[in-house]
């Protein structure tokens, strides 16, 4: 537990340096204090599954359905005319039934990377990005931490992915504190935060987004500045003095 207390201070130490304008390249000297360009480093941790039962069940499943849906399609294409030919297409059917079976034991392989740009789950090797603006509200129930989205809820399972959603109730009640629901207790509950493993992340494409404060297209990236702390999008000449989303402080008083 004291390692986790060293992590949460550790990153508001981190905060505190942005929002004073002494992080190397995050702050943005001419427009405000916590906010971010498009250039900027972004930084996120990768969160590796843990294997469970359930998940090398759905490993296992999931081969043996691809191994049936290969030699179905082998029998159907090359073995016209003979005995085994007639079973071709059950054993296609049983491939395709397996694998279908194999997603709903998932999540195995389902890689969470959780930064400054929000959380992402890495499906088939690439990222979906939900930014910390759009998560409506973070709920721990029957042994998931559930993020509201408006696009559904993004469902992190404990047994596989505790220590991403450790990391996501933490960087959650920092920056969207409002939307979270959970108790100190049961943020604890989720353990440590292991941060070790940091990549850079893809910047966010906003030039097909709109400006928050104005509801204009932001088709210029040199243009667009972030909110440090949620993420959303503002044209350089509309950042308001507080963010819309998240409250943060953007412009001096
Ligand atoms: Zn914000």
């Amino acid at each position: 537990m004291a390692t986790s207390n060293a992590d949460v201070k550790g990153e508001s130490k981190t905060s505190k340096a942005a929002a004073s304008g002494t992080s190397a390249s995050g702050g943005d000297d001419t427009d405000g204090k916590l906010l971010r360009r498009l250039d900027h480093a972004f930084i996120e941790v990768v969160h590796e599954p843990l294997a469970t039962g359930r998940a090398y069940l759905g490993a296992v499943v999931s081969s043996l359905g691809a191994v049936a849906l290969g030699a179905g399609v082998y029998a159907l294409l090359m073995l016209e005319g003979r005995p085994l030919y007639a079973y071709a297409i059950y054993v296609i059917v049983l491939g395709v039934l397996a694998i279908g079976v194999a997603s709903l034991l998932g999540p195995h392989g389902q890689v969470v990377h959780v930064g400054e740009l929000g959380v992402s789950i890495v499906v088939a090797g690439r990222a979906q990005r939900t930014a910390w603006y759009e998560i409506a509200s973070v709920s721990l129930t029957d042994g998931e931490l559930r993020l509201a989205t408006k696009e559904g809820p993004l469902v992190l399972s404990l047994p596989a992915h505790r220590g991403a959603a450790a990391h996501v109730a933490r960087e959650a009640l920092r920056r969207i504190p409002k939307r979270v629901t959970l108790s100190d207790e049961q943020v604890r509950g989720l353990g440590d935060v292991d941060t070790k493993k940091r990549i850079a992340a893809e910047p966010p494409q906003v030039t097909s987004s709109k400006c928050r404060a104005t509801k204009k297209p932001l088709t210029i990236e040199k243009d667009v500045r972030l909110c440090a702390r949620c993420g959303v999008a503002y044209h350089r000449a509309s950042v308001p003095r507080r963010c819309l989303e998240c409250d943060a402080q953007l412009k001096s008083a």
